[in-house]
């Protein structure tokens, strides 16, 4: 599941247009005929939306050699709400855990456990397609993980979810969220000028409107701060479908003000960007609380005086913790601290 059509084509040794039939049969019409390779899921939990059902799903992540544990990845698929129709957008992880700490994040609580291959990442697709039989329209790399983390997999695992023979993806209808590290986005930007790329939308997640906030909940800032970071979201190569997504929860006591609102449009107002306003979901544990619907609007309002574009997000899956930054296996998060070993279940 890793491989583009032209790498499967070369490793496997078969003649060429054998080989394409079975790549394309292989991603277009399932694990009917390939039952051994089906990834089934392990869990999935539904929780009803005004737009639909969000779905979240467990898959198992066999240990890749002897003496590491066996783990899983998360995925949620969310219904959108179009002009005319409802599409699905699904989240992927692209790590087991994750390393930057983000303080109102749930997968910050598991530390970083491991990076996923591009199969494992495109296996979530597979499973949301063939065996949940969603119609997936959108993907969005904002599950566990920072994908600029894990750069090399990611790219590779787009090259796939996008190939023509494969899932088919547009690239236009893929979403690469990141916490802004400038290493990856440096050579993401040297990707996205590629043939091909150049319609990849682009998530930072923000937060805050100054270092001083952005240091104390997220920790990547203390050494990648605002300064470095918004010259180089400034100087983005344009794409003809818009914007950079700025990424905000909403956390109250900590982000919500009006001056915060007007801080973040004087520290944004060379990028061209929509600011996507995200009410905070309680992890576990959590000092803060959801804002109140009266916050929410008012920062909007806020934005949106100012002459920046924003938008809402609207928080779905909270009851089963399939909600944005909510993330996170307890189970396997325990199971790291006390050191259990292969074999035992989750
Ligand atoms: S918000 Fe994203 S980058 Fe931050 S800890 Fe959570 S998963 Fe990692």
């Amino acid at each position: 599941m890793g491989l583009t059509r032209e790498e499967f084509v070369r490793e496997s040794g078969a003649p060429a247009q054998a080989a394409l039939e079975v790549y394309k049969r292989f991603f277009r019409e399932g694990p009917s005929e390939f039952p051994p390779l089906a990834p089934v899921p392990t869990k999935s939990l539904v929780t009803p939306s005004p737009e639909g059902e969000v779905t979240k799903f467990l898959l198992a992540v066999p240990p890749r050699r002897e003496g590491e544990q066996s783990l899983e990845t998360e995925s949620v698929v969310i219904p959108m709400m179009r002009r005319h129709s409802t599409t699905k957008t699904l989240c992927v992880s692209s790590q087991v855990g994750c390393a930057m700490g983000c303080t109102f994040c749930e997968t910050a609580q598991m530390g970083l456990i491991r990076s996923l291959t591009a199969a494992e990442i495109v296996r979530q697709w597979y499973a949301a397609h063939h065996i949940l039989t969603h119609d997936i329209k959108n993907i969005v790399f904002m599950g566990m993980g920072e994908p600029l983390d894990n750069y090399d997999e990611v790219i590779q695992s787009i090259r796939v979810l996008t190939d023509h023979a494969g899932p088919s993806i547009a690239m236009g209808s893929i979403t690469l969220s990141t916490v802004g590290r400038i290493d990856g986005l440096l050579l993401l930007r040297e990707q996205v000028k590629q043939t091909g790329w150049k319609s990849l939308n682009l998530a930072v997640s923000i937060n805050a409107p100054n270092d001083a906030i952005r240091d104390s909940i997220m920790p990547i800032n203390r050494s990648m701060p605002l300064d470095e970071l918004v010259p180089i979201l400034e100087t983005w190569p344009r794409r003809k479908s818009g914007a950079i997504c700025v990424e905000y929860v909403l956390i109250p006591g900590v982000n919500a003000s009006a001056e915060h609102a007007a801080e973040l449009c004087e520290r944004f107002r060379g990028v061209r960007c929509c600011v996507n306003v995200i009410p905070y979901n309680p992890r576990r544990d959590s000092p803060w609380p959801s804002p109140t619907e009266e916050e929410v609007w008012a920062f909007l309002h806020e934005l949106e005086s100012r002459g920046q574009f924003c938008k809402r997000r609207r928080t779905k899956g909270r009851d089963s913790m399939a909600a944005c930054g909510q993330l996170g296996n307890e189970a396997i998060r325990k199971r790291k601290f006390v050191g259990l070993s292969v074999g035992e279940g989750s």
